[in-house]
């Protein structure tokens, strides 16, 4: 044996010993580093069995937000997709009008796979406005479809309309749930509330809370790719990457697959009670 070909035979027995040990690391243990030895917060309390799901553009509401609302759905609940405006500019090369027209078709074909209700408010994209009546608009819907779980854009985005997304919502969730505040539907209550992981809100986006979505993950990707530019039609590699992420977020959360979600601060208190 060479002196090369020994060198080589030693790093590669030493890494597979390094791997072994870690497989075996990895089945004995049942909680990895840094996550919650709960196995589940928010199944059992019933919080998923209806989730609405609330976007700037149909493609985020589907995307980063669709696996949610295909879980409600898939254990008996009930979802809905709620994108603020259709996402018309968003192609290189078909005029808005026509696209606008093809993102809602796909919309709906994508929410009636998954046994979910795509809804639209038709805001301009690129210009969704921050101000009363899109937050009332909101309320509405929110009262209208009684979720009990909101997810929505988190703040930490380049994209304007996604900002807007966030701040309208969080007003309107409080709206929905204040009785004295008197609109066409009674007050609703939401009990918990999730941003969502998305490629362009992700500045100071961190994970605390793992879904699993094994059960529900071939019919979301099926429900997805009903949008032409799930397939990086417009530039970026939907598919690849939520896909993808979708198996990584299910390596750090001992799922086969899962969606990494962000709690707000105040849903993060936790309260210890002592004997
Ligand atoms: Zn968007």
């Amino acid at each position: 044996m060479s002196p090369t070909t020994r060198r080589s035979f030693l790093t590669l027995a030493g890494g597979s010993a390094a791997a072994l040990s870690m497989e075996a690391e990895f089945s004995n243990a049942r909680q990895l580093p840094g996550q919650s030895p709960g196995e589940s917060v928010g199944w059992q309390d019933g919080s998923f069995s209806n989730v609405m799901a609330i976007a700037a553009h149909p493609g985020d509401v589907f995307f980063a937000m669709g696996a949610a609302v295909a879980v409600a759905t898939h254990f008996g609940g009930q979802g809905s997709l709620l994108s603020l405006s259709l996402g018309e500019k968003g192609s290189p090369t078909i005029p808005a009008e026509k696209y606008g027209a093809s993102q809602r078709e796909a919309a709906q074909k994508a929410a009636a796979s998954i046994g979910a209700k795509a809804v639209f408010l038709q805001y301009p994209d690129g210009e969704i406005p921050i101000n009363e009546e899109a937050k009332f608009a909101v309320c509405d819907l929110i009262r209208q479809y009684k979720p009990l779980t909101i997810l929505t854009h988190w703040q930490g985005s380049w994209h304007k309309d996604h900002r807007a997304c966030y701040e309208i919502v969080e007003d309107a969730i409080f709206y929905a749930g204040l009785p004295s505040l008197v609109r066409k539907e009674p007050a609703h209550g939401v009990r918990k509330q999730f941003f969502a992981e998305n490629w362009e809100d992700a500045s100071g986006f961190v994970a605390d809370t793992y879904l699993d979505i094994t059960a529900v993950f071939d019919g979301w990707l099926n429900a997805c790719s009903v949008f032409p530019m799930w397939r990086g039609e417009t530039g970026f590699r939907y598919n690849d990457y939520y896909g993808s992420l979708a198996v990584a977020r299910g390596c750090l959360s001992n799922f086969k697959r899962a969606i990494a979600l962000m709690s707000p601060a105040e849903q993060r208190v936790q309260r210890i009670r002592t004997p």
